[in-house]
């Protein structure tokens, strides 16, 4: 059959995506990027947030015309709204016919039909860009009429390991690795613990492998990800296992870059920073998600941080590793979030000067903790806050932005700019792909370079979050 996909939502969820497809692939299915040569349609959903979930249902709906007009007979919902509204999805939208939650992405295979007739023979490089938001591919067995909705109550409880086969969605030259699945955390905004069950770590082994052979296929950049990255081994009872998987990954021929994403402030020790500090791979990049920076919020939120607390944690990661690049993501509005709790939390981000700072507005999700408060911040005040905080960012970014002007800095080159032909988008070890801004090359001959290339360039020019750069010399950098 031909199997079409479509990922939705986080990384985690891309990497759940690729092992769909290569599953799939490896039992003999073919794969397509066109919805309307699929037999069978498999959406990849998610359910952090109102938004995500409407753009999941548009995407479910968006397909389904597929079963009408196109060859589609198998209409496949995964992921997160699956697990989280198996029963709702399989009945209020009738043309779902399978269910997948985030622990039976293993059984994609058998959900749909079982072994193909003959091995296909698409898809010869193993890379099938996935597209978010619009189809893509694969095909499937006879139509199922009734719903059939898989696995029960039980939380998932499965992990990929590096045998698993799976399709990389992302370019050549980076991939991201789950390192781990689930969180232990009940942080009262987040459905994530009940989505996706509790931690659970891979062995640094199975990571390592796997590592080695995403690098031996090109892979330059290796994004280390899960729900909670510094609690890595800790389920385990394995304290350190963090920093010694990063000496292990460090060792990996081939790799230049290994990036962390997801930490979590009260789980990265010494022991991890002193890691990063000896491992030239190791990208000096800390993503810090804290959410807040008053402790009445904090508190209210079940985190465990306080504002003095992050203050010192801060200083230690900045005296331990100079240069590096601090990335967070805070959320607006949390119910309670008084005027006073926000200048905290305005000042808090003025002072520390964040390289990179994501806001989100509160999202007042069923199922979660903070559900039982009141909502109370209306919307228009969330906004606001959203936008005043975004403002007080942009100003210390265009700022340290432009002092970079006249430096020499080495860039990952990541291919083509989607605006002007003559222009490529590269990244600095600071700024991580699809979430961090870019640095635009120009002033060069794009054909002398390509995706995957480290060069050495001079930046030229800034524009708020923006770099602009040219190369230097041949450009070539180690
Ligand atoms: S750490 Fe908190 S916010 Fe992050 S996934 Fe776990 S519960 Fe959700």
């Amino acid at each position: 059959m031909k199997i079409g996909m479509v990922s939705l939502g986080c990384p985690k969820n891309l990497v759940d995506s690729e092992v769909m497809l290569g599953l799939a692939q490896q039992a003999g299915h073919e794969l397509t990027r066109d919805p309307a040569d699929a037999d069978v349609l498999v959406v990849n959903t998610c359910a952090f947030i109102d938004k995500a979930k409407q753009e999941s249902i548009d995407t479910i709906l968006e397909m389904a015309e597929h079963k009408k007009n196109g060859r589609c007979t198998t209409l496949v919902v995964a992921g997160c709204m699956g697990e989280r509204y198996r029963e709702e999805l399989a009945r209020e939208i009738p043309e779902v016919d399978i269910v997948l939650g985030t622990g039976d992405i293993d059984t994609i295979v058998n959900a749909i039909g079982g072994r193909a007739a003959s091995p296909s023979t698409s898809s010869p490089s193993g890379l099938v860009p996935l597209l978010r938001g619009d189809g893509t591919v694969a095909g499937s067995p006879a139509s199922v009429t009734q719903p059939h909705v898989i696995a029960g109550q039980a939380l998932p409880t499965y992990i990929y390991d590096a045998e698993t086969p799976r399709l990389l969605a992302t370019p050549r030259h980076y991939a991201y690795i789950k390192i781990a699945e689930g969180c232990d955390y009940k942080c009262a905004f987040c459905i994530i613990p009940t989505l996706r069950g509790h931690y659970r770590s891979r062995s640094q082994e199975s990571i390592v492998r796997e590592a080695t052979a995403l690098a031996a296929r090109g892979v330059k950049e290796v994004l280390l990800i899960s729900q909670d990255t510094s609690f890595y081994g800790i389920d385990q009872g394995h304290r350190g296992a963090l920093a010694s998987l990063l000496r292990a990954l460090n060792a990996v021929d081939g790799l230049q870059w290994i990036r962390m994403l997801y930490l979590y402030p009260t789980t990265i020790g010494d022991d991890v920073l002193a890691a990063m500090a000896e491992s030239d791979k190791v990208c000096r990049y800390i993503d810090l998600p804290l959410q807040h920076a008053s402790d009445a919020v904090l508190k209210r939120m079940k985190r465990p941080g306080t504002l003095a607390g992050y203050e010192r944690l801060l200083a230690r990661i900045r005296e331990r590793l100079p240069g590096v690049t601090l990335r967070t993501t805070f959320i607006v509005g949390f119910p309670g979030e008084t005027d006073d709790d926000f200048a905290t939390l305005q000042s808090f981000v003025r002072r520390i000067e964040f390289d990179h700072v994501g806001v989100f507005t509160y999202s007042h999700e069923e199922g979660t903790s903070a559900h039982t408060l009141v909502d109370d911040v209306p919307a228009a005040t969330k906004r606001q806050r959203q936008k005043a905080l975004m403002a007080t960012q942009k100003a210390i970014v265009t700022r340290r932005q432009r002092a970079r002007v006249g430096h020499q800095v080495r860039l990952l080159v990541d291919g083509p700019s989607d605006d002007h032909e003559l222009v490529l988008r590269a990244r600095l070890e600071g700024q991580a792909p699809d979430i961090d801004p870019l640095v635009y090359l120009t002033e060069c001959d794009p054909s002398a370079y390509h995706s995957g290339q480290f060069i050495t360039a001079e930046v030229t020019g800034s524009k708020a979050y923006d770099l602009f750069a040219r190369p230097v010399g041949t450009g070539v950098a180690g």
